[in-house]
């Protein structure tokens, strides 16, 4: 587990002035990994680090030789169009940049000059996926949205008996990922109207959004090998926002018996900076269960896991219309929670994917599930929020909304704060409904 160190000091000023301001999401304590180019270049991709309104680029560092040692590894692995050579070298490599960069970056160092030619502004970059994301993995570890979920489809049985004992999760499909900006059309299926003879064709009338985060895998494990829980974070090399864009009305009619699958593949939409467990590490909680509840079997308990295996992330997301848009307005606020709700924590879910023997690969994609928080105001998703279309939401313009709208889009932010550590953020994950295919 990532302890705090000299890079989570919260005195620390980077010469990069736009780190300071308040509120900056990137600010020298945080240092999140993206992969970028300028905007409309030919330039390859390559691996970045966000420093204030900045990129460190990581292809330029590695030219210019700044860092040694395994720092300097580190970086030009960071060099290629996406992360996975980075994330396959693992966390003390990934540790050894963090104190190279944060060194580098703080006011006064002598590195300055040198860095400051590595500099891209975040205003002229485009993002890439950060990683080539061999397998993507959706759990379900939010009991709120188990719950709440289950109670719409089924009233007298809402949580199924296996939810308090398995980190439930199904595997995903990884080609439809897109990094934000994504804008993907309407998708078309079949839906069943209770009551019908028969199942009828069309485009989506009940398009959701799922509050989620990314966790993306750093170094793997051999197939057959377990990871054990108190190895587990090790193999953890970041989060990100996610979105897990969902057609609930083909979801109802396709679900059983063996889950999800066009309801959710058509896209799925995450933020382009991760940021890495260590940055997190100011803002673990201990990891709560009920005592009336059952507690995890010994395989997916430990000390640590208990005493700080939750983390406080703030979560909101917003909602634009196509008319806020034309009146050059953002987005109204449409929930607010935290990650610090999760039935099962980051660890938990890395063992028991890996338990039976099963090899997670470098750049490999977990997402939380639907993040809602005890109360119906934090739900992270309209199925919630709207209690199934049946109660629609009046946003600030006092337009409303049951399920989303062509030309809406949907904005997902995060980020973490408390008293005695730096405010950090994840940047923005937006991601855009088009019309369906005519
Ligand atoms: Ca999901």
């Amino acid at each position: 587990m990532n302890l705090i160190n000299e890079t989570h000091d919260p005195a620390l000023h980077s010469w990069v002035a736009s780190a300071n301001a308040a509120g900056c999401d990137f600010p020298v304590q945080n240092l999140p990994f993206a992969s970028f180019r300028r905007q409309g270049s030919s330039e390859p991709f390559r691996g970045g680090v966000a420093i204030g309104d900045q990129i460190v680029d990581l292809a330029a560092v590695a030219a210019a030789g700044l860092f040694t040692g395994e720092a300097s590894v580190a970086a030009q692995a960071g060099a290629q169009p996406q992360l996975n050579a980075l994330m396959a070298l693992g966390q003390p490599a990934w540790s050894a940049l963090r104190l190279a960069l944060s060194r580098a970056l703080r006011a006064g160092a002598p590195e300055q000059a040198a860095l400051r030619a590595c500099l891209v502004p975040q205003a002229e970059a485009e993002y890439g996926l950060p990683a080539r994301i061999g397998d993507y993995t959706d759990f379900y570890t939010s009991v709120h949205h188990a719950t709440n979920i289950g109670k719409l489809f089924r009233p007298d049985n809402p949580l199924l008996p296996n939810y308090k004992w398995v980190p439930i999760g199904y595997h995903g499909r990884a080609s439809s990922i897109g990094v934000s900006g994504q804008a993907f059309r309407r998708p078309q299926g079949q839906t069943f109207v209770p009551g019908a003879t028969e199942p009828s064709f069309g485009p989506s009338q009940k398009l959701d959004i799922e509050l989620e985060l990314g966790i993306f895998i750093g170094s793997g494990n051999a197939l057959g090998e377990p990871v054990p829980i108190t190895e587990a974070e090790e193999h953890v090399f970041g989060l990100c926002l996610l979105n897990d864009w969902s057609a609930r009305d083909l979801q109802a009619w396709e679900y059983q018996p063996l889950g999800p699958f066009l309801s959710k593949n058509f896209a799925t939409t995450i933020s382009p900076w991760i940021v890495t467990l260590e940055a997190l590490a100011p803002y673990r909680v201990a990891f709560l269960r009920p005592e009336s509840d059952p507690q995890p079997l010994p395989y997916l308990d430990s000390a640590a896991n208990r005493q700080a295996g939750s983390l406080d992330i703030q979560l909101e997301v917003l909602l634009q219309t196509p008319a806020m848009r034309a009146q050059g307005q953002g987005g109204a606020p449409l929930v607010r929670t935290s990650y610090r709700h999760a039935y099962w924590t980051v660890a938990q879910m890395v063992t028991h994917h890996t338990v039976n023997g099963c090899n997670l690969q470098p750049g490999d994609l977990f997402g939380s599930g639907t993040l809602s928080g005890p109360t119906l105001d934090q739900a992270g998703a309209l199925i919630e929020l709207t209690s199934g279309g049946k109660n629609p939401v009046t946003l600030a313009n006092g337009e409303v909304r049951s399920w989303l709208e062509d030309g809406d889009a949907v904005v997902i932010r995060g980020w973490c704060e408390q008293p005695g550590a730096a405010r950090i953020g994840f940047g923005a994950c937006v991601g855009t409904v088009l019309p369906a295919r005519g």
